[in-house]
């Protein structure tokens, strides 16, 4: 358990004080993966959190974003990649937790461990791809579809892609709009 101490905040000077407010970043590595399936933050990866620790009168209130990078395997073209993930959270710790209340403040800190598990684990993609457009496995060769395997990359390109593509530019040109709406990739709330 010594290991995951890293996840503690000390908060003693919190402590039935209501109004006070601490902020704190830091910096360390994961010391037990998280993620069971295709994407995973895996033991030894770095992880940087930024916690803001709020004392209310129930207890302490703790707002956290979690950076690090997801480790996957892409469930289309099976390829392993690694890519920035990131989310937030927010946990009330009380002084006298109750069932619905699962977790609490102990002595002079509070874990930030289960939550954040909870969170990171919730927010790792089902079906990760490794990029949006990613083409896949060929279903009769077994082979990449991918211009990046094998083959000269203009006649890789699925003829498909090729008509979409020159739709986005037709698109862009005709309409002033600003490329929105794509920001594709594991950021989540
Ligand atoms: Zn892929």
């Amino acid at each position: 358990m010594s290991e995951t101490r890293v996840y503690e905040e000390h908060v003693r000077d919190l402590v039935n004080r209501p109004g006070e407010m601490r902020e704190r970043s830091r910096r360390f590595s994961v010391p037990e993966k998280m993620g069971e399936a295709l994407a995973q933050i895996p033991a030894g990866e770095e992880l940087t959190l930024d916690v803001r620790l709020e004392s209310v009168h129930e207890g302490i209130l703790v707002s956290a974003e979690v950076s690090t990078t997801m480790h996957a395997e892409c469930g289309r073209c099976l390829k392993e990649f690694a890519t920035p993930f990131q989310i937030e959270f927010q946990e009330l710790f009380a002084y006298t937790p109750t069932e619905a209340d699962e977790y609490g403040v102990h002595g002079d800190h509070v874990d930030l461990e289960p939550p954040l598990r909870d969170a990171v684990v919730l927010a790792l993609p089902f079906q990760p791809v490794c990029r949006p457009d990613c083409p896949g496995l060929d279903p009769e060769s077994g082979e990449l579809r991918d211009a990046e395997v094998g083959g000269s990359p203009a006649t890789d390109i699925d003829p498909r892609w090729v008509a979409l593509a020159g739709f986005q530019t037709n698109a862009a040109t005709a309409q002033d709009e600003p490329g929105s709406g794509e920001t594709p990739g594991p950021v989540s709330k």
